[in-house]
């Protein structure tokens, strides 16, 4: 169990010394475009008020002393050496990926002291991880006098997964954490980084409600699916499914099953997002209900990345009118579910789905958005 961030120690506490530098970073969610980034496709993440905080401070020598607020009696500081990182020590990897990913692309750090905390749940695919490295890239850009823009940030970030993490996720999260802010939702096209900010129409709110069951990006079933991707891609000539014209589709249900239907999912996914754009701007909300539903049976039946406690959310979404639709939310496996309410009615229907999912499972709901205000 983690253990409440708030009864942590300070950093003064824990290094007798004040910061020099206080960054954050926010987490995400996935309004639609699933597993569409590794492939070279759209996606439209959004910020969420949830943040990871990050204190540092330069030392004189090489080392690295890191403490997470949210790891409990296990966040005691763990420390090691600039240029000796090693991978397999738990949630340092990701602070170790940093400082490794950077010396890699000549880019200069000296030894630092890091106190670090999250309101993000971890593991509950609103990318703690993506805000984990955000903020602490954020901090060292700041501490060390980098040259870092926001894009930069993110593909380190996500360099850092893949390279040293060994989690080979797309650039969607780490995009998402340095570079969407507000209410707006960032379209963005994962092979040419181009993005857009598209606000939510004045009509609309979104929904965020966290399963309570964790995934695990590091465990197989992302990568298996990632694979059966690029398998399914070289069987059909292409070097991305992005790549495949929707006219080949039928081409694509030949291959052997399952991977027919990873195609499908995300070919038909792609277009579901540029039709989600085409939604938000001219505020036609009644084309964004089934978009979203529809996206959420591809996950399920096409991609087979949900789990019952997500079909639970989303089944108890369809039986609220306010709600206009429902998807599961990040990698899978577990996680979150997102929605979008008519706007004002967003917290009324959060509070009766949360309650009805405590019925039906064994497990706890979480509405992250929208915010109660005591929260804050
Ligand atoms: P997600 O990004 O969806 O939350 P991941 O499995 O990608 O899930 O990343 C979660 C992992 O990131 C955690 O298990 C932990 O190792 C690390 N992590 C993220 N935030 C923190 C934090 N505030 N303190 C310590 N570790 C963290
Ligand atoms: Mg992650």
């Amino acid at each position: 169990m983690h253990a409440p961030a708030d009864a942590a120690p300070s950093f003064e506490t824990l290094f007798g010394r004040p910061p020099r530098v206080h960054v954050r970073a926010p987490g995400r969610v996935n309004l639609i475009g699933e597993h569409t980034d590794y492939n070279g496709g759209f996606v439209l993440p959004m910020a969420i008020p949830q943040q990871t905080e990050v204190r540092l401070a330069p030392r004189e020598d090489r080392k690295v002393r890191a403490f997470s607020a949210n790891l409990g009696a296990k966040g005691n500081v763990d420390e090691y050496e600039l240029g000796q990182e090693k991978r397999g020590r738990g949630w340092l990897d990701y602070v170790q990926g940093v400082t490794h990913v950077l010396r890699a692309e000549g880019l200069t750090v000296g030894g630092f002291d890091l106190w670090l905390r999250s309101d993000v749940p971890l593991g509950s695919g609103l990318s703690s991880s993506a805000a984990l490295e955000v903020a602490l890239l954020r901090g060292l850009r700041e501490a060390f006098g980098l040259t870092l823009d926001d894009v930069r940030i993110a593909l380190l970030g996500q360099k850092v997964e893949c390279d040293f993490v060994g989690a080979p996720v797309g650039v969607m999260d780490q995009m998402a954490s340095s570079l969407a802010h507000g209410s707006a939702a960032l379209f963005l096209d994962t092979r040419t980084l181009q993005y857009e900010r598209v606000p939510l129409p004045p009509g609309v709110e979104p929904i965020v409600i966290n399963s309570g069951v964790t995934h695990s990006h590091s465990g197989g079933d992302y990568r298996v699916r990632r694979a059966e991707c690029e398998r399914a891609a070289a069987q059909l000539g292409v070097a991305q499914l992005r790549d495949l014209p929707d006219a080949e589709l039928p081409r694509a249900m030949a291959l052997p099953d399952p991977l027919g239907r990873r195609v499908r999912h995300v070919l038909t996914e792609n277009a579901r997002v540029l039709a989600t754009v085409r939604a938000l701007r001219s505020g036609d909300l009644a084309a964004l209900g089934p978009l979203l539903y529809d996206s959420h049976a591809s996950q399920r039946d096409d991609y087979e990345v949900s789990v019952p406690e997500i079909d639970l959310l989303v089944d108890l979404a369809r039986a609220e009118p306010d709600v206009l639709g429902a998807r599961l939310t990040g990698g899978g496996f577990g996680g979150s579910v997102v929605m979008l309410a008519r706007a004002g009615k967003g917290a009324g229907a959060a509070a009766r789905i949360v309650a009805r999912y405590s019925e039906k499972s064994a497990h706890k709901g979480t509405i992250l958005v929208p915010e109660s205000p005591s929260e804050r």
